[in-house]
């Protein structure tokens, strides 16, 4: 049902030349020809469903509501500058908590330059509701989307993937110094983070960019967390890295001869992890040990 609902809202919020991008990337392009270079996304989270408070401590579940947008600014290769947080709080927990989880929000704030400029606040009789919005810049080259992936493009992953509940889904580190730095030195084709998984986000990728794209599975990182996951389900720990989700690495495209430099520079070579390729037609495929190709099969975390 929630699928049917975003395409509905899809629908309803075609692109235009103020917002350009539609709904299709990790955030808005606000293209106001006073602020050419405005991008802004938001997100919500909500107890039950992105955390359970008896597992995590608030300023870990603080640090986390600013840190998914952080990675959907870095997705962009935008520069963030000022976030919003509008928290609906429950009668039945303390306020001294909620103090905590500001607190976890605005350590990591500093860390990235951002201010707190603005927010809401509720009390219901409901979870806890955490929503942020954040703006940033994207350079001049203009932010970084989903739709410029081209035939012959390498696929990269920042990081090794896999079994992100594990703890990195609160401990992760939002890839915004990385996407400016590589979107100012290199030529990016096409970006957005890992929220829902792998395979699940690299269908979105290849299907905004109308392209297909073919993975070397053995090329792709794995964390040490998927092997723990792996042990305790007995899904292979590739699974786990194409699957779990919440690892808010970033997933890009980009010429071959880009990504030669990329390994051949010590500021990034230790984040650029080639996984694939882009190809024509569509779909995601992975390459057999024979030389043929195979469809691959896209789960994910779907919210
Ligand atoms: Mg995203």
């Amino acid at each position: 049902v929630e699928a049917d609902f975003v395409a509905w809202l899809q629908d309803q919020f075609r692109p235009t030349s103020l917002a350009p991008l539609g709904l299709m990337d990790d955030a808005a392009w606000i293209r106001d020809p006073r602020n050419a270079s405005l991008i802004i996304t938001t997100d919500m989270l909500c107890e039950g469903v992105h955390f359970e408070v008896d597992k995590t401590s608030w300023e870990r579940i603080g640090r986390k509501s600013l840190a998914v947008n952080l990675s959907d600014l870095a997705a962009m290769a935008a520069e963030p500058q000022a976030a919003f947080l509008s928290l609906t709080w429950p009668h039945h927990y303390a306020e001294h908590d909620a103090r905590r989880l500001v607190q976890g929000l605005l350590d990591l704030a500093r860390e990235y330059n951002v201010i707190l400029a603005g927010g809401d606040t509720n009390r219901w009789s409901g979870g806890v509701v955490i929503n942020v919005t954040i703006f940033g810049h994207c350079s001049d080259r203009g932010p970084l989307t989903r739709t410029g992936a081209q035939v012959g493009d390498m696929i990269l992953v920042t990081g090794p993937l896999g079994g992100s509940l594990l703890g990195h889904q609160f401990d992760f580190t939002p890839r915004v110094a990385l996407a400016s730095y590589l979107q100012r030195e290199y030529e990016l084709h096409a970006g957005m983070d890992i929220s829902d998984g792998l395979s699940v986000d690299l269908d979105r990728l290849t299907r905004a960019s109308r392209v297909g794209g073919c993975l070397q599975l053995d090329f792709i990182p794995i964390t040490e967390a998927a092997q723990e996951m792996s042990r305790q389900t007995g899904h292979s720990a590739l699974h786990h890295a194409l699957s779990d989700g919440e690892d808010f690495e970033l997933l890009l495209t980009a010429p071959p001869t880009e990504v030669d430099r990329m390994l051949g520079d010590d500021q990034v070579c230790q984040h650029v992890f080639p996984i694939g390729t882009i190809i024509s037609g569509d779909g995601l495929w992975f390459a057999t040990a024979s030389g043929t190709r195979e469809r691959l099969a896209i789960q994910g975390y779907l919210h």
